[in-house]
């Protein structure tokens, strides 16, 4: 059963009905019930993952006065409230609450559901079609024009293979854009903090620096690591290396040949904050804020050049939010640039470390 039972040694009420609590736990939504002092009684998994509650206190002032109203006017409430992913960062959960007076007891009985996030996600959503289909016009024309090029130098079997050969790369880019998209709406859509498992970050960091190997030796730059962090953080392992893979693949693509990349961690106040830094070309002040956009490229030639999407930054900084976290950049040009994700440690029992 996925509800957890808090103990019922509160003082005054007595066992809550066993049917009322397995009907709560096959409701989509989160729920708990509320003992006068607003002791929680029951809670669904949910409540402590989305942060409602900690150490057995509600963590939301909004939801405490929203249940203060029904307690005091013993008539049901609904409402809005947001609760931050994490310490850091700027990641909501945005939450639709239904609060009732149960008959018993003084109990009060809190619905939550995430219907916000849903219009949200549908908004997020409607503008990305949008981009896309801007986005897929241009390889799908190319392909198109290429197309008819090779059909109309058939006789000429040099200009068949230009032509061709620049097909390939067209597709590939293609390829690689479809799968950008699809990288993004799943981080989009999923919820790493629910169904979380300790993630080790010396292990992502590792898996990420793998990935990058081909093209870093294809461009004789040397990506290092050189400490090993024993962070763990909760989350979810592959999207949290895809997204240390794209800044490291970046600080690859943006630097000069022979230049080097190092990633290197630190911690403090329960924050681990993971950096990838290279020698490279730097990003300008008033663009440093416009890079985390969608399809946002400062020079769209040299983004085509290195295969970007235009997608890869826009990635890391859902992955962030989506764990509680932050992305930050720091940058000069011809100098290089620093990124840093930076995420809630998770200080836990080191078996669920995957
Ligand atoms: P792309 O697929 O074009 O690399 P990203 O979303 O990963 O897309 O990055 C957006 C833009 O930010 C890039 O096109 C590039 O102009 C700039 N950028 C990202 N990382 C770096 C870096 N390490 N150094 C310089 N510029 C960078």
């Amino acid at each position: 059963m996925k509800f957890l039972r808090r103990d019922l040694e509160a003082p005054g009420p007595r066992a809550l009905p066993e049917m009322l609590l397995e009907t709560l736990d096959l409701l989509d939504g989160d729920s708990m019930i509320l003992a006068p002092g607003e002791i929680p009684l029951f809670i669904t998994a949910g409540v402590e993952t989305l942060g409602i509650l900690k150490d057995g206190r509600i963590q939301s002032s909004e939801l405490l006065a929203t249940v203060r109203v029904v307690r005091r006017t013993h008539s049901q409430q609904v409402g809005t409230i947001e609760i931050p992913r994490g310490p850091i960062g700027e990641g909501k959960h945005e939450l639709t609450v239904k609060v009732l007076p149960l008959t018993r007891d003084d109990l009060v009985l809190v619905l939550i559901s995430d219907e916000s996030e849903a219009q949200r996600v549908h908004d997020v959503r409607r503008d990305f079609v949008a981009n896309i289909s801007h986005e897929l016009k241009t390889p799908i024309g190319a392909l198109s024009l290429l197309s008819e090029a090779v059909l109309g130098s058939k006789d000429d079997p040099a200009s068949v293979v230009k032509f061709a050969t620049r097909m390939q790369s067209e597709a590939k880019r293609l390829t690689d854009l479809v799968q950008e998209i699809i990288n993004l709406s799943r981080v989009q859509d999923s919820d790493p903090l629910q169904l979380a498992q300790g993630v080790s970050i010396a292990y992502v960091i590792r898996e990420a620096i793998d990935q990058c190997q081909i093209s870093a030796e294809s461009r004789n730059i040397t990506v290092s690591y050189l400490e090993k962090s024993d962070a763990v953080v909760l989350g979810d392992r592959d999207q949290l290396i895809m997204a240390l893979h794209n800044l490291i693949e970046n600080a690859i693509n943006y630097s000069p040949e022979n230049t080097k990349v190092s990633v290197t961690t630190a911690s403090e106040s329960g924050i681990i904050d993971i950096s990838v830094t290279d020698q490279g070309i730097g990003i300008s002040e008033s663009e440093q804020d416009r890079i985390f956009e969608r399809f946002y490229r400062v020079d769209p030639a040299r983004s085509r050049q290195t295969g970007g999407t235009g997608l890869g930054l826009s990635i890391v900084k859902h992955v962030a939010a989506k764990h509680g976290g932050e992305v930050k950049v720091w940058s000069v040009e011809n100098v290089g640039s620093t990124f840093s994700i930076r995420l809630p440690i998770y200080e836990s029992p080191m078996e669920s470390v995957q």
